[in-house]
């Protein structure tokens, strides 16, 4: 695995932090705890560290409490016990290209709120957030040489790799027609918008595979799609912005599949 970016927690710098933090899902921040990119923290030396994917909300009842829960904890599922969980605090980490700070979505079943560095990026926006989820809860499958392959966003497909390496591609994008502004659109327009966008693709000099994005949720319907190779970012972007897509799928060799928003989402978007 050649995570290029891989964010962990330091254990060591942010118990207190964590063990502090009292509270509700979306109602009190999650506390910015120690991130690092790197296998040992910056800041300690330390390398006790963890995914940030590892914690979770837990409800605390104080022992005779039967309704509602007094309050809820930070922890991680190694530190912890079967309890169930209340969706995640670190659901999806990031630092920021411009000030080198950290901002997170923490996500509590389908809502979101975000915590962030404060720059143009990151800066907390509920619709394009509960999107930011929609599209981190997807799974954008394709078949390659009858084998098939699911790429996930902030990883490595390691079969999609290994293609890309031995038929020296360096890029691979994800692109779609279907539902312009993240809408549901009629079958007849995306199929005439999709058979556009095939057209474009297949004047330029890139390999394309068939394929299709699918919510995990399973609450919107899978979206008919291409794996396209060998397309570089500019291109990709603008056939994102042309077919009024919100966001795409782009990736480099050994690289992660990043998303990349192409436009401003729109106020009847989905969420
Ligand atoms: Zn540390
Ligand atoms: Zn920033």
């Amino acid at each position: 695995m050649s995570l290029t970016n891989e964010i962990n927690v330091c254990l060591d710098c942010s118990t207190s932090l964590l063990r502090d933090w009292k509270g509700w899902p979306l109602r009190d921040p999650a506390p910015m705890i120690r991130f690092s990119d790197s296998k040992t923290c910056k800041v300690c030396g330390g390398n006790n560290l963890l995914s940030p994917k590892h914690f979770r909300w837990k409800n605390f009842h104080s022992e005779f409490s039967t309704g509602l829960p007094d309050y809820f904890t930070i922890e991680s599922n190694i530190m912890v016990s079967s309890q169930p969980a209340w969706g995640k605090p670190y659901r999806h980490v990031k630092k920021c290209a411009h000030c080198k700070k950290y901002s997170f979505l923490s996500s509590h079943f389908k809502e979101v709120s975000r915590t962030s560095c404060g720059c143009e990026r990151f800066r907390p926006n509920p619709k394009k957030d509960v999107l930011e989820l929609a599209f981190l809860e997807t799974v954008y499958e394709s078949k390659i040489d009858d084998s098939k392959i699911q790429i996930s966003l902030d990883e490595v497909c390691e079969p999609l790799n290994e293609y890309l390496t031995q038929h020296r591609f360096e890029t691979f994008a994800f692109l779609t027609a279907f539902n312009p502004h993240s809408t549901q659109t009629t079958n007849e327009e995306n199929r005439t918008d999709q058979g556009k966008l095939l057209k474009i693709l297949r004047s330029i000099d890139c390999k394309i595979f068939e394929g299709e994005g699918k919510a995990l949720s399973g609450e919107w319907p899978p979206e008919p799609s291409f794996l396209v190779l060998g397309i570089s970012f500019n291109l990709a972007s603008a056939l994102g912005r042309e077919f009024r897509q919100t966001a795409i799928v782009f990736g480099h060799k050994d690289g992660e599949a990043d998303l990349i928003w192409t436009r401003p989402p729109v106020s009847s978007e989905r969420a």
